[in-house]
């Protein structure tokens, strides 16, 4: 067996359960990250402000595209594929979903595959990149606005990355991740609703700072509001949980109680059949054409046994069962 699937190809074991923990620390913050953090941040606000008064209905609509887009290259590429291995995804398919996720404007899949393999075998403790034992605003974006905890990076060094190295997809997308996210995420989302239907630059753009600040807030969210608010209908042992907004805003993340007891299911949730999980869907689309292939998920059985021994007793968001059935 090869060390990733030792680390992460199998179900939350009892063994594997720890308890969150986070040690006093003076935080060395990274100035640099604070000033682009805050740089954006604004340019989102004026975003927001153009967005409402001045843009047109056709560059909402574009972004709104485009907010979907790169949702799923994180959801469906740099998570589901790339940092679990859920499923295998043809060539096409790979270079598709690296282009979603540059769209996302959050450096490289590889880096967050990366890293969100920390997150699972560590989690909620002090070797956990995103530590959600430190609280939501640590959780959600203060991580990436100081240096990583000592723990971070001497753990992080023995996660099995060798696959996410040896991917040419991966490889050319980390090495050229800065002139690709902006190509992508605010060059060309600047210059089409400008030549096409003739909107305002400024207006494009800062719409499109908008857009790329909604994602990174919906995506953090899973981090953070998933981590500490709603039920925990298969561990109640451990931080993730269910949470309604959380998967309506990350198009199916956020049933992170299952997704954390069972890492290797493509559809990081049980109910399959669920509308809520577009990333979901757009995996079985991409599975009908034979673009996505190996489906992993977990069997009803063993998450019902699973659910039963240390779920909170909850159904909600995790074991309704007529979805349970109509999954199958
Ligand atoms: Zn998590
Ligand atoms: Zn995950």
């Amino acid at each position: 067996m090869a060390p990733y699937e030792k680390d992460m190809d199998a179900p939350l074991t009892d063994a594997s359960v720890v308890a969150p923990q986070a040690a006093s620390r003076r935080y060395s913050v990274v100035y640099p990250a604070v000033a682009t953090m805050l740089f954006w941040h604004l340019s989102g606000i004026y975003g927001l402000y153009l967005g409402v008064f001045y843009a047109k209905w056709a560059t909402i609509f574009f972004n709104v595209i485009l907010y979907m887009c790169a949702m799923l290259g994180i959801t469906a590429g740099a998570h589901r594929l790339w940092a679990h291995r859920s499923y295998k995804a043809t060539l096409p398919l790979q270079v598709l979903l690296m282009l979603f996720q540059s769209l996302a404007y959050q450096h490289s899949a590889l880096r967050f595959a990366r890293d969100h393999r920390a997150h699972h075998k560590f989690s909620d403790t002090d070797a956990d990149p995103y530590n959600p034992a430190r609280g939501f605003f640590f959780a959600h974006i203060g991580w990436l606005l100081v240096r990583k905890h000592p723990q971070a990076i001497t753990k992080g060094k023995g996660i099995h990355v060798d696959d996410l190295y040896r991917n040419p997809v991966l490889v050319f997308q980390n090495k050229y991740s800065f002139c690709l996210t902006s190509l992508l995420a605010l060059v060309l989302p600047a210059l089409v609703p400008t030549y096409s239907w003739q909107e305002a630059l400024a207006t494009a753009h800062h719409v499109s700072a908008l857009r790329v600040l909604a994602v990174w807030h919906a995506f953090f969210t899973t981090n953070s509001a998933a981590h500490e608010r709603g039920y925990r209908p298969y561990d109640k042992r451990i931080m993730p949980t269910q949470n309604l907004p959380v998967t309506l805003i990350t198009l199916g993340e956020g049933f992170h109680n299952f997704h954390h007891v069972f890492p290797f299911d493509y559809r990081a949730a049980e109910l399959g059949n669920n509308c809520l999980n577009l990333t979901t869907k757009f995996i079985d689309l991409f599975a009908w054409i034979g673009w996505a292939y190996d489906l992993k998920r977990a069997s009803p059985d063993v998450i019902s046994r699973r659910s039963n021994r240390t779920g909170d007793g909850t159904d909600l968001w995790g074991r309704v069962e007529e979805d349970l059935v109509g999954s199958r």
